[in-house]
């Protein structure tokens, strides 16, 4: 073996490592997207209280995993490293049965392992809503909750059309509205 052939034969064992610690082929998606996270857990992306309550199945779909990991590899991991402080996921994956049962949207891109609830250590969710859309991620919707709605932010990424970054308040009063930062 020569030196040229080298690059080509780490490359290839790091394929084959990643496609041994994911149990199955490496997702082909719009974005580069793995299983390895810096900062969060498969169990508080799929942990659900309502789930848990109810007796309810959460498990996701291998597609909805994959979908859960492009969240996590494009958009939470950066802004964790970003803001320098602890997220908490209140909610991420949502199977069916648990989304009817929260009386969640019908078209609910947590069904889909696309999005998650999320909250920061000393911010508001105005403060981190302001802080994802200067980060430049690429965000498909942020919609930050007043207080009396939970307060949370909701982020979501799809690797399955261009993410829009739109963002949105839901108000106290109710629905959702356009919302730019300050
Ligand atoms: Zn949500």
């Amino acid at each position: 073996m020569t030196a040229s052939f080298l690059p080509f034969t780490a490359g290839a064992l790091g394929l084959l490592l990643l496609f041994l610690a994911s149990g199955g082929p490496p997702a082909v998606a719009a974005v580069v997207s793995n299983r390895f996270f810096q900062f969060f857990s498969w169990a508080e992306l799929l942990a659900s209280g309502a789930a848990k309550r109810l007796g309810l199945d959460n498990t996701p779909t291998e597609a909805a995993k994959v979908n859960l990991a492009a969240l996590v590899n494009n958009v939470l991991d950066p802004l964790r490293a970003m803001l320098g402080r602890p997220i908490r996921v209140t909610s991420g994956f949502r199977s069916p049965a648990v989304n009817e049962a929260i009386h969640g949207s019908s078209t609910s891109q947590h069904m889909q392992g696309e999005a998650a609830d999320i909250m920061a250590d000393g911010l508001d969710a105005t403060l981190l809503l302001t802080a994802i859309v200067r980060s430049g991620l690429p965000f498909d919707q942020a919609i930050g909750y007043d207080p009396e709605r939970g307060g949370h932010v909701h982020v979501s990424f799809t690797t399955h059309r261009a993410n829009r970054r739109e963002v949105l308040w839901a108000p106290a009063s109710g629905g959702y509205r356009p919302w730019a930062v300050a």
